[in-house]
């Protein structure tokens, strides 16, 4: 079975940065788990994944274009302290806030200080170039219900 459309794909991956740092990994033996072509997982990722087959062990080099996006340098936002309510949020936490077409939109918190709560609609990856170090562990037929969800469940994909 190859990597495709409605199929659930599950991967171990090591995540580094153009520096070599790792940003993120998954934990030994409990793989990652996603629905292909869903956008479940970076565009980059998705397409570096297209067809390959369990055991298949590849680095995959995604751009920002295809990772998380360019940093956007008018995303910086100052909000009064009590903006989130009483108790001021922690910094890098993510929040969502409404746009006025009603669509969902992340914010992460960047700073918190006496000049107030910092945040900004860039992802914290925006920017950077990801090298994904994966090995795929499965691919299996996803149910109708996961199909209709856009994501997987079970072992490393949601639970509800
Ligand atoms: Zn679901």
């Amino acid at each position: 079975m190859n990597v495709a459309k409605d199929l659930v794909v599950s991967f171990e991956y090591t995540l580094t940065n153009d520096a070599g740092e790792v940003l993120d990994k998954s934990d030994p033996g409990s793989p990652m788990a996603y629905l292909h072509g869903h956008h479940n997982i970076v565009p980059g990722l998705e397409k570096a994944m297209d067809g390959k087959t369990v055991d298949d062990a590849f680095v995959a080099d995604v751009t920002p274009e295809d990772g998380y996006g360019p940093k956007k340098t008018d995303s910086t936002q100052v909000l009064p302290l009590d903006a989130f309510g009483e108790t001021a949020p922690e910094v890098g936490a993510q929040y969502a806030t409404r746009t006025e077409e009603g669509n969902l939109m992340p914010l992460w918190v960047t700073a918190v200080d006496e000049k107030g709560i910092t945040i900004t609609f860039d992802h914290p990856l925006a920017g950077e170039t990801l090298h994904f170090d994966v090995k795929i562990t499965g691919i299996r037929e996803a149910s109708a219900e996961e199909v209709a969800h856009g994501h997987p469940h079970g072992p490393g994909g949601h639970h509800h």
